[in-house]
């Protein structure tokens, strides 16, 4: 069971905001260490396995060093994330694209770097081939239309627009052979935040038995096989986290017997998780700046949606602690808001917390992914630091806050003085 407790008092969070003004996210160096190495021990028995850490969902290069310090390597989707994983110092089968609708550009800085590239589509191939050249290692992603029933997120993976459908895939190796590729993998994801662990074997087996079918089929050897991402965290109290030693054990019996009974051993597994990863271990802290009392109450924060949109696009449910105010009893009903001109701008509706009052210190748990990466800057709303709580117990800023000159950055104003209206 998720217990929501937090890792500093309120007098240590009262030290850090004399330094950081709220809001910021801070994350755990240790709980992310300790993660890691849960995760990469559950799968010790598979030579090769390896952890790209899916860099969306915390963009960071400070995590992104942590992490690469821990074995992972790291997944990228857009060529500002390859040059994130540049600037870090990978290179190699240390990073894996997986983008889709990719621009030539980024084919080949991944190229360049020596990245694994997984490819989203069959006319990718030529496109690729044509304007980069074929590396010597290429993976493809699997779409197993209505073979996997839908993850609510991502949905029926049918109407996904990502990867290839089986007949393509089939074709898509039998291309890559004859045109001298030399190393192979596959990939598949079709889930998004999914709890269940028996999903996550489902999807081994899927891949398992198309890895059969296109040994049979086309007569390479499959090198590798990418589980993607997905792997749910519990947000809500209550929730269970996604067991990663019972998942290992499921997929290493369906390892020794479709894998390694077929004569198709090694196989390396791979996966790109980053909510499972970095998710919990993530805090917005944020202080009440107006508490507004119409039809309802409101509970106005000094952060708002640019700092975490997921309650506002998805109505997802972070969980919220007073510090100071955890043993009072939640005796009043709210809309916990941020600034922006947006009715959707609401951490949290009509959530039952202590009595509120101005100052007093919000945290707003789980956003150690996809939490600051997904902010904007609608309605001029600048992006919060990141702190990073060393295993010392010292805190480092690891991305300092936006200001109003980043915000104008990309803007003229002294040829507006002369711009002819
Ligand atoms: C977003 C994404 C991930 C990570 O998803 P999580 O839910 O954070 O695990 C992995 N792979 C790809 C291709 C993605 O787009």
């Amino acid at each position: 069971m998720a217990d929501k407790h937090l890792i500093f008092s309120k007098k240590q969070i009262e030290k850090i905001i004399e330094t950081y003004p709220t809001p910021f996210h801070i994350y755990d160096e240790k709980a992310i260490r300790a993660n890691a190495r849960y995760f990469k021990n559950a799968f010790s028995w598979n030579e090769g396995f390896k952890e790209y850490y899916a860099i969306k969902a915390a963009p960071n290069p400070y995590l992104m060093k942590i992490l690469r310090e821990e074995g992972f390597g790291i997944d990228c989707s857009s060529t500002a994330e390859l040059e994130l994983a540049k600037r870090v110092g990978m290179s190699g089968n240390e990073i894996m694209l997986t983008s889709n609708d990719t621009p030539a550009s980024e084919f080949q800085m991944a190229k360049n770097l020596g990245a694994i590239i997984n490819l989203d589509d069959i006319l990718h191939i030529e496109y690729l081939e044509k304007n980069v050249g074929l590396p010597d290692t290429v993976c493809l992603r699997y779409n197993p239309g209505d073979l996997k029933k839908g993850n609510l997120i991502i949905g029926h993976p049918e109407e996904a627009k990502y990867g290839f459908t089986h007949g393509q895939i089939i074709e898509g190796y039998q291309m890559l052979k004859e045109k001298g590729v030399k190393h192979f993998g596959i990939h598949t994801m079709v889930a998004s935040n999914e709890l269940d662990p028996d999903y996550f074997i489902e999807t081994a087996e899927i891949l398992f038995k198309l890895i059969i079918e296109i040994t049979e089929k086309t007569g390479i050897h499959i090198e590798f096989a990418n589980l993607g991402g997905g792997i749910g965290i519990p947000y809500k109290p209550g929730q269970k986290a996604v067991d990663m030693e019972y998942v290992s054990i499921g997929i290493q019996k369906l390892y020794n017997k479709m894998i390694a009974g077929n004569g198709l051993a090694p196989l390396k597994l791979f996966f790109e998780s980053g909510r499972a990863i970095t998710g919990p271990y993530g805090y917005l802290v944020t202080k009440v700046r107006h508490i507004k009392k119409t039809y309802k109450q409101f509970a106005g924060m000094d952060a708002c949606m640019a700092n975490l949109m997921r309650p506002a696009i998805y109505g997802a449910y972070h969980h919220i602690t007073v510090l100071g105010k955890e043993n009072e009893p939640h005796t009043e009903k709210y809309d916990v808001t941020g600034s922006l001109c947006e009715n959707n701008d609401k951490f949290a509706i009509n959530r039952m917390l202590p009595v509120l009052e101005p100052d007093d210190i919000i945290v707003i748990h789980d956003t150690g992914a996809h939490g600051y990466a997904m902010g904007f800057n609608y309605n001029g709303k600048l992006k919060s630091a990141e702190l990073l709580l060393r295993e010392n117990g010292e805190v480092s800023q690891i991305r300092r806050a936006e200001t109003i000159d980043d915000y104008f950055a990309t803007l003229d104003f002294d040829l507006l003085k002369d711009f002819p209206v």
